[in-house]
C-alpha cells in the first residue's frame, strides 16, 4: 500500500473504533472533516469501511465537545486557563505523593490513545512519579488474551495475520460477533465461508454470523472450557492430533489427556447445553481440516475464568498442530475490540509490564528501560484497575489520572466506581466530552480525537499503522502526547522524546520486538507487524515458525478444569445477562451517539426470548426493568429468539439505561478482566 493519500485533499490515516485497523482517506475541506472514504489499497480492508469509521465523525464539531479545561471551584467544575489546569494537576498529585508516597497516584491510560501517547503515560508514571500503577483498558476486555496466549505461547497477540486466516478451509468463530463489532473482518469471514471454508461458530447467541453456518454450537454463558474440553476430547479420542508436533513442539500433553478423560462430549453436553453430536461434529471439522483457523472475541475473555477459556482454545490448535508457520492451519487470533488495545499493551501501559512485555519484576527489562530512560524503574508490579478503585474507596490511592475512559459507564458495578472517585481527593480525567466520569473529576482536561491526533496505532493482527491528524482539535483542546508532557514540565520531569516519532524510536531502542520500527519505515510501507527486530527485515506475520517464545521454546497445553461461572441463574435472578456490542456504535457511545448513527439505532434494549417474555409479563417495545444483585437498568424490551431462553442481551453504547449498574463485580482469577458475559438478573414490565 501507500502511505499517503491519493488525492491532496485528503490525508491518510487508521479508523479510530475498532481493532480491525482499517486504511481511511480522510476529505478535508475548509479545516472540517468533508467525508471519509476507505483506502482501496488498505491491507486490512481493501476499500471497505463500516458505518462507524465511514459515518461517525459528526462528533469532532459537536456543540458539547470541551475546548477548554475545567478545575473544580467550590464543588463545581468551572472554565480555567491551561496554566491554572496543569498547577491544579501537579499540586494534586503531589499532595498525594507527600501523603502516600508515589504510589498514592495511578493513571489509567486508553486503547482509544495512540502508542505515542500510552508509552509517555507509563514512562511518567513510572519516572516522573516512581510508581508501576498504570493500566489501560484491555483491562476490560483483552487481559486474558494476552496472559493466555503468553502462557501457551509466549506473545501476548494472535498467532497469525488475518490474511492467512482468511485462507483456512474451516474457521472456528468463538465468542464474536464480528458481523456487527468488527464489520470489515465479519465480511472477510463470511466471504470466505461464502467461498467454501467450513464456518463453526460457538456463541450463546444467533449472531450474524451464525446464521451462514455450518453448525452453530450455543454453550450457556460461563461454560466455555467445558466445551473447549469437549472439542479436545474427540480431537484425542479419534485420533485428530499431529503426534509428531506435539512431540516436538508442544509440552503438558499427558496431564492434558488425563484431564480430558473427565469431559466426553455427554458430559461436555450436560454442563454447556451444547448437544453432545454437535461437539462431536465440530471437533470432526476442525480435526479433520487441512488449514483450520480459530477467531474469538469477548466472549472467551470476559468471564471469571476468561484465561483459562483461552488457553484452553489454544490447546486445540496445538493439538491439531494448526499453529507456529506449519503449513496445516493459521493458529489463533484474538479480535481486538479497541482501536489500539494491543497497542496500549505493547507499549507497557501496563502494572506489571514494561514496553515490549518485560516483566517490572525481571531485573534485565528493567535494566534495558532504566539504560534507555536513565532512570531507575520500581520493580513493584502496581495496581490493575479494579485495585485502583478499591484502593481510592479504602483512601489509600490518592491522586487518579483516567485518559479517554469512561470508568463510570463501562466498568462494571458503576455505582462502586462512582463511589471510587468521589473518595479519591484528586481525580484527573482527560476526554472529548463531559461524561459520567468526569462528572466526578476535579480537573477536566479537554482532549483532541483520533482524527485531530498524529501518531500509531496496533491492529488486532498486530499491525503498526500510522495515525495523522485531518483537522485541528477544537478551542484549545490538546493530543493526550502534549499533555502528558505539560504535566510532566509543571512537575520539574523532562520525558524527553518531544515528538510522537521520537516516542517510537525510543521505545523500539529498548523493546527488541520493535526495534525495526520507526516513522519513517511506516510512512514508506503503510503497516509493519511485530516482532519486528530489525529495520532492515520484514516484520513477521506468522509467529512461531521456528520455535515459540516460551523459556523452553515449546507451547504449552493447559489443562485448567472447567469452573462454573461467578453468578448463576437461581429463583431470585432466573436470568443470565450477556452484554456486548452493536454495529452503529462504539463502546460508551460518546462519539457514535454524537452524530448520524443515532438515526440507525437510537436506543439501549434488552433482547430476550417470547419464552422469557411471556413468562415476565413483557410486551415488544415496552419499557422493562432489569435487576442484578449489584444495580438496576431500565430499557426497552426486543423480543426475538436471537437469544436463547433463560438468556438476556443488551449492549453497552447508551449510559443512560444504566447497564453497568447490572455487571457484576466479579472478575478474571487471573486478570481482573471483569466477567461482563454472565450476570444473574430478573426483569419485569416497567409500571
Ligand atoms: Fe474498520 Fe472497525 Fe473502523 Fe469499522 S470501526 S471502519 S471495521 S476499523
Amino acid at each position: 500500500i501507500t502511505s499517503r493519500s491519493p488525492r491532496p485533499d485528503t490525508v491518510r490515516t487508521t479508523c479510530g473504533y475498532c481493532g480491525v485497523g482499517c486504511t481511511l482517506d480522510v476529505v478535508v475541506r475548509d479545516g472540517s472533516v468533508a467525508a471519509v472514504l476507505p483506502a482501496r489499497d488498505g491491507p486490512v480492508n481493501r476499500g471497505h469501511a463500516c458505518v462507524k469509521g465511514r459515518f461517525s465523525y459528526g462528533y469532532l464539531t459537536s456543540a458539547e465537545r470541551l475546548t477548554e479545561p475545567l478545575v473544580r471551584q467550590d464543588g463545581v467544575l468551572t472554565p480555567a486557563t491551561w496554566d491554572q489546569a496543569l498547577d491544579a494537576v501537579a499540586a494534586g498529585l503531589r499532595a498525594a505523593m507527600e501523603q502516600g508516597g508515589p504510589d498514592a497516584v495511578a493513571a489509567i491510560s486508553s486503547a482509544r490513545a495512540t502508542n505515542e501517547e500510552n508509552y509517555l503515560v507509563q514512562k511518567f508514571l513510572r519516572t516522573g512519579i516512581g510508581t508501576n500503577n498504570v493500566d489501560n483498558c484491555s483491562r476490560l476486555c483483552h487481559a486474558p488474551s494476552a496472559a493466555g496466549l503468553t502462557a501457551a505461547f509466549g506473545r501476548a497477540g494472535g498467532t497469525d495475520s488475518f490474511d492467512d486466516v482468511e485462507r483456512a478451509d474451516c474457521l472456528l468463530v468463538v465468542g464474536a460477533n464480528p458481523v456487527e463489532a468488527h464489520p470489515v473482518v465479519g465480511a472477510r469471514l463470511l466471504s470466505a465461508a461464502l467461498d467454501g471454508a467450513t464456518l463453526i461458530v460457538a456463541d450463546p447467541r444467533n449472531v450474524g454470523l451464525a446464521r451462514h453456518a455450518d453448525l452453530h454450537l450455543r454453550p450457556r454463558p460461563g461454560t466455555n472450557v467445558a466445551l473447549f474440553h469437549g472439542l479436545a476430547h474427540v480431537l484425542v479420542a479419534e485420533g485428530l492430533i499431529d503426534q509428531d508436533f506435539l512431540a516436538e513442539r508442544a509440552t503438558g500433553l499427558d496431564e492434558l489427556c488425563t484431564l480430558l478423560t473427565d469431559y466426553p462430549p455427554e458430559r461436555a453436553a450436560e454442563i454447556t447445553g451444547v448437544p453432545a453430536g454437535d461437539i462431536t461434529a465440530a471437533a470432526r471439522a476442525y480435526g479433520r481440516a487441512a488449514r483450520p483457523a480459530i477467531v474469538y472475541g469477548l466472549g472467551v475473555t470476559e468471564h471469571l475464568h476468561g484465561t483459562d477459556g483461552v488457553r484452553t482454545l489454544a490447546n486445540l490448535a496445538v493439538l491439531r498442530g494448526a499453529v507456529g508457520g506449519t503449513g496445516h492451519g493459521y493458529g489463533i487470533s484474538p479480535l481486538r475490540g479497541q482501536n489500539n488495545v494491543q497497542g496500549a499493551s505493547d507499549m507497557g501501559a501496563l502494572p506489571d509490564l514494561l514496553p515490549g512485555y518485560g516483566p517490572v519484576t525481571d531485573p534485565a527489562a528493567r535494566a534495558r528501560a532504566e539504560a534507555v530512560w536513565g532512570q531507575q524503574v520500581p520493580r513493584r508490579p502496581g495496581l490493575r484497575i479494579p485495585d485502583m478503585f478499591r484502593s481510592a474507596r479504602e483512601g489509600r490511592l490518592r491522586a487518579l489520572w483516567i485518559i479517554g475512559e469512561d470508568v463510570c459507564a463501562t466498568d462494571p458495578d458503576s455505582r462502586q466506581v462512582a463511589e471510587a472517585l468521589d473518595a479519591c481527593p484528586m481525580v484527573v480525567v482527560s476526554e472529548l466530552f463531559l461524561g459520567e466520569t468526569a462528572r466526578h473529576a476535579d480537573v477536566v482536561l479537554p482532549a483532541a480525537s483520533w482524527l485531530e491526533k498524529d501518531g500509531t496505532f496496533v491492529n488486532f493482527d498486530r499491525r503498526f499503522q500510522r495515525v495523522r491528524p485531518a483537522v485541528r482539535p477544537p478551542g484549545t483542546a490538546r493530543t493526550d502526547f502534549d499533555v502528558v508532557h505539560a504535566v510532566a514540565r509543571t512537575m520539574g520531569a523532562d520525558l524527553g522524546c518531544p515528538t510522537p516519532a521520537d516516542a517510537l524510536s525510543e521505545c523500539a531502542r529498548l523493546a527488541p520486538d520493535f526495534a525495526g520500527l520507526s516513522y519513517d519505515r511506516l510512512d514508506r510501507e503503510g503497516a509493519v507487524p511485530w516482532p519486528c527486530p530489525s529495520p532492515h527485515r520484514p516484520g513477521e506475520s506468522t509467529l512461531y515458525t521456528r520455535e515459540f517464545a516460551t523459556g523452553d521454546g515449546r507451547a504449552h497445553l493447559s489443562a485448567a478444569p472447567y469452573l462454573p461461572p461467578g453468578e448463576v441463574p437461581d429463583a431470585d435472578y432466573p436470568l443470565l445477562l450477556v452484554t456486548g456490542r452493536r454495529w452503529a456504535h462504539y463502546n460508551s457511545g460518546s462519539m457514535t451517539r454524537r452524530g448520524g448513527n443515532l438515526l440507525l439505532d437510537g436506543q439501549g434494549r434488552l433482547d430476550l426470548h417470547p419464552l422469557d417474555a411471556a413468562r415476565h409479563g413483557v410486551r415488544d417495545g415496552a419499557p422493562v426493568t432489569v435487576e442484578s444483585r449489584h444495580g438496576r437498568a431500565r430499557l426497552i424490551a426486543r423480543v426475538g429468539s436471537d437469544t436463547a431462553p433463560g438468556q438476556v442481551f443488551c449492549a453497552f453504547h447508551f449510559p443512560a439505561d444504566g447497564v453497568n449498574a447490572l455487571t457484576s463485580p466479579h472478575a478474571d482469577t487471573a486478570t481482573s478482566c471483569p466477567e461482563y458475559k454472565v450476570t444473574a438478573v430478573r426483569l419485569r414490565p416497567t409500571a
